[in-house]
């Protein structure tokens, strides 16, 4: 049976931790795995795990620790303690909850240079009914104090998936975050997760809406001096904030490797970002970014068209 194969120079390592997960988010993108427990990684597997570490710490930099919530995991602490030990430097992608506990919180952050936590509303009503979880929005507000009353200067960020929901609240979670002493702030346009049209027009916000919102919150982010970037929506259609947009282009070559655990083994495979789900269209090969650009969601563009993309020229 296989698993941890060598490869050669991939400089991130990601680890999906548990599936398991405190939250319910409409467009989680592991919904089909959270719903198959058995897939989060066991406690036996953490001897495995450090001595993979032990073995490669040369051949990676960085350690991407997320899941589901990987913070669940039983052994999450030895896992941050091998991975510092072999000199990982070591993100954490977490939903905030355990976080929330001072005493947690003050065990693990010293190990973790970079924490991504997801926030997807400025109160707990708008938060709570994107993760179904009431309760969540003051635990993520008690995560954020937490971590930078234990370390002020660590590279501390939230990032709200966008809906149609909270798109027009982004101006208030921006606020929100800078007076809780938050300076990173990441907007994901949401992922669609099915090509469910009911659901797609629900939740996704149209492209041709984004320009004049990113104007607003770009303004705003000058003021507040915080640094905001967008995910998920391609730079012709905010060409005036390419370099603030990770629409695909950032990640379109993008390699490294997975380890999860299916099937009853811990296994590694590489990822290639290059084969997401995101379309080109025909409007693409006229475009300069056609190289680098992944296109957009494929579900928007069966529902929606190409009709609100301005190739550049
Ligand atoms: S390649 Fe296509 S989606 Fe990407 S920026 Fe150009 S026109 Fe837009």
């Amino acid at each position: 049976m296989h698993t941890l194969k060598k490869s050669k120079q991939i400089k991130r390592l990601e680890i999906m931790l548990s599936y398991a997960c405190t939250n319910n988010c409409d467009f989680c993108l592991e919904a089909d795995n959270r719903a198959q427990e058995n897939l989060s990684l066991q406690p036996f597997a953490l001897n495995r795990i450090t001595a993979f570490f032990k073995k490669n710490s040369g051949k990676y930099s960085s350690l991407f620790i997320t899941g589901g919530e990987p913070t669940l995991y039983p052994y999450f602490f030895d896992v941050l303690y091998a991975a510092k030990s072999h000199g990982f430097e070591v993100h954490l992608n977490t939903n905030g909850v355990m976080l929330s506990s001072y005493s947690f919180a003050a065990k693990v952050v010293p190990f973790i240079d970079e924490i991504v936590i997801s926030m997807h509303g400025h109160n707990a009503g708008l938060h709570d009914s994107h993760t179904n979880n009431p309760g969540s929005f003051k635990k993520v507000i008690g995560a954020l104090r937490n971590i930078l009353d234990i370390n002020p200067r660590i590279n501390l960020l939230t990032n709200s998936v966008v809906t149609k929901y909270n798109f027009p609240y982004l101006k208030d979670i921006i606020i929100g975050l800078h007076n809780l002493g938050v300076k990173r702030v990441l907007f994901s346009n949401m992922v669609p997760v099915t090509a469910n049209k009911k659901f797609i027009m629900e939740y996704t916000v149209r492209l041709s809406k984004w320009e004049k919102k990113a104007h607003l919150i770009f303004n705003l982010a000058q003021i507040l001096k915080m640094n905001i970037r967008i995910f998920g929506v391609p730079s012709c259609v905010l060409p005036d904030f390419s370099g603030n947009i990770d629409d695909c282009s950032a990640e379109a070559n993008e390699q490294y490797d997975r380890m999860e655990y299916k099937k009853g083994s811990l296994r590694l495979r590489k990822i290639n970002r290059s084969t997401p789900m995101a379309a080109k269209t025909r409007l693409c090969r006229v475009c300069k970014k056609n190289n680098f650009c992944k296109g957009i969601f494929r579900p928007y563009y069966k529902l929606y068209g190409d009709s609100e993309l301005k190739p550049i020229k």
